[in-house]
């Protein structure tokens, strides 16, 4: 029988991201965008399929993309980086400011990834946990964190997924006054919110911004983000990424996308408005409350909301993001922006599911527990 010497130990309490997709008739759990690219663009990339030189390594430095989405941002393609989709660049920031004796500023809860790397890096996580009733951050809080000297890095997810709201602007200003840290602002939700610190960079050498063509841009499926940085900081980051990450036909597809960005204008108002009618329609149900997003996709508590997850799930093939067994998010269900259709299809199970159990509290015929023993099945991630 063979051997096998066991991998690092500190791997031994993680987990592995299970991508399993149960399959479903609506899938609202991950902020992707409920349409295709536009017809238009579908065919562009069918007609430059049969000579695209799948053969040849891509350009490392994505050169041609590059390009375009600095001089998009008013900036020297030096500025700009490219990576396989937001999480890889977020990867490489911790892998080049995180591991071992480093430590990063996380504000909890927040985007899953920003724990999960820096404790693949070995990097220490120093916490400053979100205010419970609002998700708002503790500034001062995070001022005084910051005044110990020892941060190396700070991940600010705006607007925060999964709470959907946006710290002010002032208090971003602050932190990259307050610390030479690297400050990661990730605008992965930017086309929603419409918020950028873009108009600072220039003042502050240690602001990164992250975006991504997954949510807005229909492009989840390709692999697709960048980041916005000073030159140095992107000099770094090149000694740790991965030299071929982004595909050839990933380069040029995003190119194509970003240069028709102005199309998805429409379906994005769309979504704005969509968000308003999730937001409206489940905070006319009683026993949910809902939280203001600035993102394409709205956070909501619920009692025992592990249950209304697998109802959903079960009775209505809908899923959403069980958030519930999150430090700060206890009985919280996160819903992506579907379409018109699926919205309402959400609502309307929502308005069923939560009227049956009002009816079956009160003539106490389903127990709390038999309600609360299918959780486990959604993933922490995205
Ligand atoms: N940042 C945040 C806050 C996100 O929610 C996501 C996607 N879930 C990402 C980054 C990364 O997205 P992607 O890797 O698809 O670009």
């Amino acid at each position: 029988m063979g051997a096998l010497r066991p991998p690092r130990p500190d791997l031994a309490d993680m987990s592995a991201y299970d991508a399993r997709e149960p399959s479903v008739d609506i899938n609202l759990a991950a902020n992707e965008n409920p349409s295709n690219l536009p017809h238009e663009l579908l065919a562009t990339m069918a007609q430059r399929l049969p000579t695209f030189p799948f053969n040849r390594y891509p350009d490392p430095m994505a050169s041609q993309l590059r390009a375009q989405i600095a001089e998009a941002n008013g900036l020297d393609p030096a500025n700009v980086l490219v990576g396989n989709g937001g999480d890889e660049l977020i990867f490489d920031l911790m892998l080049a400011w995180g591991g071992p004796g480093r430590t990063l500023l996380n504000l909890p809860p927040t985007f899953a990834m920003y724990e999960i790397d820096a404790r693949l890096t070995g990097t220490t996580i120093a916490e400053v946990p979100r205010r419970e009733k609002d998700f708002t951050v503790d500034e001062r809080a995070v001022f005084e964190r910051l005044a110990l000297g020892d941060i190396d890095i700070v991940m600010i997810s705006h607007p925060n997924n999964p709470t959907g709201n946006i710290a002010p602007e002032t208090f971003l200003i602050d932190v990259l006054k307050a610390t030479d840290a690297l400050v990661l602002v990730d605008e992965a939700y930017f086309e929603f919110s419409r918020h950028t610190m873009r108009p600072h960079m220039e003042r502050h050498p240690n602001l990164v911004i992250l975006r991504t063509f997954s949510k807005a841009f229909s492009l989840a499926g390709l692999r697709v983000g960048y980041l916005l940085a000073h030159e140095d900081v992107v000099m770094e980051l090149t000694k740790v990424r991965q030299p071929y990450s982004v595909d050839r036909f990933s380069q040029w597809a995003a190119g194509l996308v970003f240069r028709e960005r102005v199309v998805f204008e429409s379906q994005i108002q769309e979504l704005l408005r969509q968000r308003d009618v999730i937001e409206h329609g489940l905070s006319q149900i009683p026993g949910v409350k809902v939280f203001r997003s600035e993102a394409n996709f709205v956070l909501f508590r619920v009692d025992r909301a592990a249950a209304v997850w697998r109802d959903l799930l079960h009775s209505h093939s809908i899923l959403v993001r069980d958030l519930s067994r999150v430090p700060g998010l206890e009985d919280c269900l996160r819903v992506s922006i579907g379409s018109m259709a699926e919205n309402s299809a959400f609502l309307k199970a929502m308005e069923h599911l939560m009227t049956e159990r009002r009816a079956s509290d009160m003539f106490g015929t389903t127990s709390r527990d038999e309600l609360d023993s299918a959780v486990g099945e959604s993933g922490p991630l995205d």
